[in-house]
């Protein structure tokens, strides 16, 4: 990413009232429902009646999506399709995306018809007001356990207590975005990429609408109860440094309970001439404190695997095939503000 180019803050950007939109839809085995999905976002778009492309992100899905996809760039030119050379992972997916999306604003949704299209329309509308970032926050989740939901809400209590950066409850990726809050979004290179956070650390005017999120259409979602786990430790460590210091307050906190301890056994002994307490205190003692002491171990291998992971630098993604829309090629021909970016980041 060239630094020059995109840390300029864009004065004239043209957020209050884009001109063209990008869709940035990344799909992993989304074959069954991708053709529906498309169809019910180009009606959308149409009705919006800005210029407009659509970029498919194929994230090395192992069904036929990437030649459902093909179909559909051959009946409508306004589709971009990055395939990737194997799954990223939708963070990378995404990241893609919005390297690769050329509009004045940039929406982010799902595949599996989950976020509704329709709502494009509304998050347009609220965008014009003069937000850079218009998020959809969901007020019921259909076809989510109750522990699911459980879950969701505690972690969000957690993140918000660590973080100081204010990441927003029972939200997904479904938002749209300005050009200046996609350049800066797309200066963060990462590679632990908990987008939720880095979303709301580039800042800007930012608001939420509500809606209903919908059941999957087809397919199965790729979550479980360990990649949910793991994506909230993502979202902690990328977010907060907090449980490393825990380790130190708990250290002082025992030492001082130690002392005061050996000082009363002392004064027992000293005094009453009890004899010392033997094996049961001694093992709850060893056996607490390496306890403890792993923990605090765990804790510091979390964070020290992410830099380690970081200082590789490798690429966030990498592309296979590009197949570009009309409107990314026009504004590669006519420069726009944020073209030359693209271009580096495609070299
Ligand atoms: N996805 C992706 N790469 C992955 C996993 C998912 O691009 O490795 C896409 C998927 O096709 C869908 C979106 O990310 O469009 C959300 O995935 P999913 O429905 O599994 O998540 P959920 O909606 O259950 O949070
Ligand atoms: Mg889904």
């Amino acid at each position: 990413m060239n630094d020059n180019v995109n840390h300029l803050p864009q004065v004239s950007d043209p957020f209050m009232s884009p001109k063209s939109i990008s869709v940035v839809a990344p799909a992993y085995n989304e074959s069954e429902g991708i053709i529906q999905f498309h169809q019910r976002l180009s009606t959308v778009l149409h009705k919006l009646g800005m210029k407009y492309e659509i970029v498919f992100i194929n994230d090395g899905s192992k069904d036929d999506t990437l030649d459902k996809l093909k179909g559909i760039k051959e009946r409508d030119s306004h589709t971009s399709i990055i395939n990737l050379s194997r799954n990223f992972g939708k963070e990378a997916a995404m990241t893609a995306g919005l390297d690769l999306a050329s509009g004045d604003a940039v929406v982010i949704i799902d595949t599996d018809l989950q976020d509704p299209p329709e709502l494009i329309i509304d998050m347009i509308d609220k965008m014009k007001e003069g937000y850079d970032v218009v998020y959809a926050k969901r007020h019921r989740r259909e076809g989510e356990t109750f522990i699911k939901k459980l879950t969701a809400h505690f972690f969000y209590r957690v993140i918000q207590t660590l973080s100081s950066t204010r990441i927003p409850a029972d939200t997904g990726d479904f938002r749209v975005m300005s050009r200046r809050a996609v350049n800066q979004l797309n200066r963060l290179r990462e590679h632990h990429r908990f987008m939720k956070g880095l979303f709301a650390w580039v800042g800007f005017p930012q608001t939420e609408i509500l809606y209903n999120r919908d059941q999957r259409f087809a397919g199965n979602t790729k979550w479980n109860y360990w990649k949910l786990w793991n994506f909230a430790l993502e979202g902690i460590t990328s977010f907060s440094t907090k449980p490393l210091k825990v380790a130190s307050y708990v250290g002082l906190g025992t030492a001082t309970l130690a002392f005061l301890y050996a000082l009363y056994i002392a004064l027992q002994k000293i005094i009453f001439g009890n004899p010392v307490a033997g094996y049961p205190s001694l093992m709850v003692a060893i056996l607490f404190l390496g306890g403890v002491q792993l923990i605090a171990l765990g804790v510091i291998g979390e964070y020290l695997a992410r830099t380690f992971s970081e200082t590789k630098n490798r690429p966030l993604y990498i592309v296979g095939d590009y197949f570009p829309s009309t409107l990314s090629n026009e504004s590669i021909h006519t420069g726009t503000s944020h073209h030359e970016a693209r271009e580096i980041e495609l070299k």
